[in-house]
């Protein structure tokens, strides 16, 4: 089976990579989020269906070769390009017009290693699939550890930080199963813990900031889909617990797996799946669908504000991902957590783009089917907000979606924010999603909360604000309720949106540490 993704290779917004390459010449700074309009015939669709054909994509009628330094770097021109990522060299020719963001961003890595560049912007894009048929061969040497003369990270990582690394230990009852794993870590919750268990295989995920801590086993014995788990918050304990089928003593807790009781930097860990079922699909706008999924009884997990997941799913024969943001189910008015935020539902709000490869297969999915849901991925803090007196967030179309649960936790626990503000940019009045409930709280909280829709295709009879995301009316709705006060801008929706909403807001004065931009 052939695994594709829709993005990028490599992209990022405002991302500083320094990477040095594998010859050590060249160094990026600044990888711009770019979107490049692909020819017709050179859409995803069209790339799957090349990469079946059977066409020899190498150049080399399906030999592998071992790979040299010397022998990437002249792999270094569009019409013969060769990369290096993770050790496997790829010949990127033929994929060159297929890449969404354009022929320039995947020419920086053209003859050297690009692993650094790779995972700074997308580590999650499955790349192994996506080129399977341009794989020449493996490198010679392994690169970058080569070039730099360290250790590779993992074991540095190991030694300097073996103390504060956690720890697992597990017990029994006649019943009952307890893991223990000590995080070592003070401030743990629940969104930090991801737990899966299936058919007698068990994976607990800990997030700690950016790394992850790994406990991963085929149980000795089987046991039933109830799993609790429970978090002494301040010292930093999690306790699994599983319940036996048989009352039988185990021997063992179970046969560890690759990367059990591994503490390693996140984006080292691949992105793990699990099966969830559709249970139901509401229309919120004439394209617009709010899906909620089941997770798995054995599962738990958090999405937490301000992060998505990826949805995997099989199109034609081959594996898509595409990345969204949970939402909540409606917002609440009382500002509480909703009831229906159990930890067993997974709300998500999709627009269906009637030539969308990914949207078209998902509007067809019907009640009971299932699909497959990533762990959580992104980096907004929560503390961003809880140290803000303003939050301003600006919107476009479904840009929304990462600003509800931002919103519902702006208003429910952060006492110190004076003013929340949303400015909400959309085509038509049709296209606002769940602009009633944002009215409905803009009245319930007239003190703190204001909403602003602006319609880049209004109807004669919009009497609101109208243009497209401007200095102008980013002057006019993004001000400090006080000169110094402390604020928070976040800016989500189509790229060029969200480029041009930084750099106007830049331009206007604010820093760099004032505004977090949603990307992938
Ligand atoms: P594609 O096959 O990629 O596109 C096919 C055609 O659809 C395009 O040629 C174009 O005609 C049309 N199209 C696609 N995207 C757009 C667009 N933005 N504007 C205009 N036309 C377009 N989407 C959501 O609906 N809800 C979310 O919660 C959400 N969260 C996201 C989170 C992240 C981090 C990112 C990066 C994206 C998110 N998206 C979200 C977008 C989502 O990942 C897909 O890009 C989107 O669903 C389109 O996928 P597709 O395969 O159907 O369209
Ligand atoms: P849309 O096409 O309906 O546009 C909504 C509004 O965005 C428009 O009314 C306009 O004001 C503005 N806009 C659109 N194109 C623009 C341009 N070229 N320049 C300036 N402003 C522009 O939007 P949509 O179809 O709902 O798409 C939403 C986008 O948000 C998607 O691209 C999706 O990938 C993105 N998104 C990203 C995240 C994330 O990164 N976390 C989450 C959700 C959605």
């Amino acid at each position: 089976m052939l695994y594709v993704l829709d993005l990028y290779l490599w992209r990022g917004f405002e991302n500083t990579c320094c990477l040095e390459t594998l010859l050590g010449k060249q160094t990026w700074t600044k990888v711009a989020l770019r979107n490049v309009p692909l020819k017709p015939g050179r859409s995803l669709m069209d790339w799957i269906r090349l990469t079946k054909s059977g066409k020899d994509l190498t150049g080399l009628k399906g030999r592998l070769i071992e790979v040299t330094e010397d022998e990437l770097s002249k792999h270094n021109k569009k019409e013969d390009c060769w990369i290096c990522i993770r050790g496997f060299v790829y010949n990127v020719t033929p994929y060159m017009e297929y890449h969404p963001g354009g022929e320039d961003e995947l020419m920086k890595a053209a003859g050297t290693d690009g692993t650094d560049l790779f995972d700074q912007v997308h580590r999650w894009v499955n790349y192994e699939s996506m080129l399977k048929e341009c794989l020449v061969g493996r490198m010679a040497v392994k690169p970058i550890a080569a070039l730099k003369g360290v250790l590779p990270e993992k074991r540095v990582l190991a030694s300097s930080a073996k103390d504060l690394s956690p720890s697992y230990d597990w017990f029994q009852t006649d019943s009952l199963i307890t893991i223990v794993i000590y995080t070592k870590q003070k401030d743990m919750n629940a969104d930090l813990v991801i737990v899966d268990c299936q058919d007698k295989q068990l994976r607990v995920e800990i997030i700690m900031d950016d790394h992850s801590y790994l406990v991963e086993v085929d149980l000795d014995h089987a046991v039933s889909e109830d799993v609790a788990v429970n978090i002494a918050e301040k010292v930093g304990k999690v306790e699994i617990i599983l319940n036996k089928k048989d009352n039988i003593q185990w021997k063992m807790l179970g046969q560890p797996r690759e990367g059990h009781n591994t503490f390693i930097k996140r984006t080292d860990r691949g992105l793990f799946y699990r099966k969830c079922k559709l249970v139901s699909k509401t229309e919120v706008t004439h394209d617009t669908k709010l899906f909620c999924l089941m997770l798995p009884k054995g599962t738990h997990l958090r999405v937490p504000t301000g992060q998505h997941i990826y949805l995997k799913h099989i199109i034609a024969g081959t594996e898509v991902v595409k990345p969204y943001t949970p939402v909540l189910p409606f917002l609440p008015l009382d500002f509480q957590e909703p009831p229906c935020h159990d930890g067993v539902h997974l709300y998500l709000m999709i627009k269906i783009y009637s030539h969308g490869l990914f949207t078209q297969a998902l509007d067809h999915l019907q009640i009971g089917d299932c699909i497959s849901v990533s762990n959580p991925e992104g980096n907004f803090k929560k503390s961003q907000v809880q140290t803000s007196e303003d939050l301003l967030l600006l919107a476009g179309g479904t840009g929304f979606t990462p600003m509800v649960k931002l919103l519902n936790f702006a208003l429910t626990e952060v006492s110190c924010l004076r003013t929340v503000k949303l400015i909400f940019f959309n085509k038509t009045e049709d296209d606002i999603l769940w602009r009633n409930q944002l009215e409905q709280l803009a009245l319930k909280d007239e003190s703190r909360f204001e909403v602003q829709f602006i319609l880049s295709q209004p109807s004669e009879d919009w009497v609101g604000k109208q243009g497209k995301i401007s200095p102008s009316l980013l002057s006019e709705f993004v001000k400090r309720s006080r000169r110094d006060s402390k604020v928070l801008i976040c800016i989500c929706g189509p790229t060029p949106f969200t480029e041009q909403g930084v750099q106007y807001l830049k331009d206007l004065g604010y820093s760099q540490e004032e505004i977090h931009a949603f990307t992938a």
